[in-house]
């Protein structure tokens, strides 16, 4: 089974206020070493079932689009045959610069991810974006000029202060962009994150779970409607952009994460990288690996993961998959999925496949909850 790999690239210029990933401002000093460490990473990582060519590449962060192409390319060219595969990179506004993309693309990277989040510059200032509107539009047509015949966008709903309104100009506007593919996820409050703070002391408020779902409601059929398909709860794409990367997730393939705090998984082995840059750069320099902890999940965890991701998907879950993976369940997973049927959460496809209803959808973490709870 190919793998897939992600190189996680974390720096930004500035944290966003809901921002709860592994950031780094201020860094930049160090993106050379570290560009060189994530390249021996690579090297000492790349046997078993991580040898040979992967399945599809994901730089994500952060912030690439800060990164040089020269760093990359350290990154990309030493170990790394990505021809003819899905090679994605993430960018944001700010930071597209003409000549990066062009080089970008010279390195074999076929598919961008620009993280505009919003077309509207009173909540791109609320989260803290460095980006206004008129910088999102331009990004997008300049990846399109460039050369990039694949882009994504990314998009955040459920923000403070966001009317249904200033949502529907914001989706409007997008789809005027002509993406390939949008990402769209409700705002999360991260625990590390400015907003935990904010909303703790009362400063900000989110809106009711009600104005999300009606957000989202919203947004799914205007992009159906627009030749967007929903593929994935928060994923839609023009036929044939759909994402191979998150794809090979969610059918639970191993994957390989390279860099700061990336996490892997073999099959058998979840293991995550150092959080540290400067121990993660000295720890590669030394030939060693950057491991920083691991977990074997046993067979009751990870059905109830691949449970979980397949029933994100619009694919579904199959059932002879489960029920060849958990035998000992079958009969409990039939009750449980015959009732959430018969109450329209969820449907059932050429006999053995079970996926999300529209009103499925809405609710999904609950249903989610639901048919895993046959393990508690
Ligand atoms: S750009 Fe992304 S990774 Fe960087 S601070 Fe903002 S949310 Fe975090």
């Amino acid at each position: 089974m190919p793998y897939s790999l992600y190189i996680h690239l974390p720096f930004c210029r500035k944290k966003c206020h809901y921002c709860g990933f592994n950031s780094i401002t201020g860094g930049n000093d160090s993106i050379g070493a570290y560009a060189k460490a994530a390249s021996c990473e690579i090297y000492m990582r790349s046997h078993g079932i991580f040898d040979g060519k992967p399945g599809s590449v994901y730089i994500g962060g952060g912030t690439p689009s800060l990164v040089p192409v020269e760093a990359i390319k350290i990154i990309l060219e030493k170990n790394l045959p990505v021809s003819g595969i899905e090679c994605s990179i993430e960018a944001n506004p700010e930071s597209v610069e003409d000549s990066w993309l062009k080089n970008i693309l010279t390195l074999g990277i076929n598919r961008i991810s620009i993280g505009i989040q919003s077309l509207d510059d009173v909540l791109l200032n609320r989260l803290g974006r460095i980006h206004n509107a008129s910088q999102a539009r331009e990004s997008v047509y300049k990846a399109r000029h460039a050369g990039f015949n694949n882009i994504s966008v990314d998009l955040i709903f459920g923000v403070p202060g966001q009317t249904m309104d200033m949502w529907t100009r914001t989706l409007r506007d997008v789809i005027d962009l002509k993406p390939d593919h949008i990402s769209c996820y409700s705002l999360s409050i991260e625990e590390d994150s400015k907003y935990f703070e904010m909303i703790h002391n009362k400063k900000i408020q989110l809106p009711t779970s009600d104005d999300i779902s009606d957000m989202y409601i919203f947004m799914y059929d205007f992009l159906e409607m627009n030749g967007l398909k929903n593929y994935e709860i928060s994923n839609f794409a023009r036929p044939g952009y759909e994402c191979f990367h998150n794809i090979s997730y969610w059918n639970f393939s191993p994957y390989l994460g390279i860099g700061l705090s990336a996490h892997s998984f073999d099959g058998t082995i979840r293991r995550w990288n150092e959080s540290d840059i400067k121990r993660y750069i000295k720890t590669c320099f030394d030939s060693n690996d950057p491991v920083a902890g691991y977990e074997i999940p046993d067979q009751a965890e990870k059905t109830m993961e691949f449970i979980m991701l397949s029933l994100r998907t619009k694919n579904g879950l199959s059932m002879n998959r489960l029920n060849k993976t958990y035998p000992s369940k079958c009969a409990e997973f039939d009750i449980k999925i015959t009732s959430l049927i018969a109450s329209g959460f969820l449907e059932k496809r050429h006999g053995n496949i079970v996926r999300l209803t529209k009103n499925g959808i809405i609710i999904a973490d609950e249903i989610i909850t639901e048919v895993v709870s046959v393990f508690q």
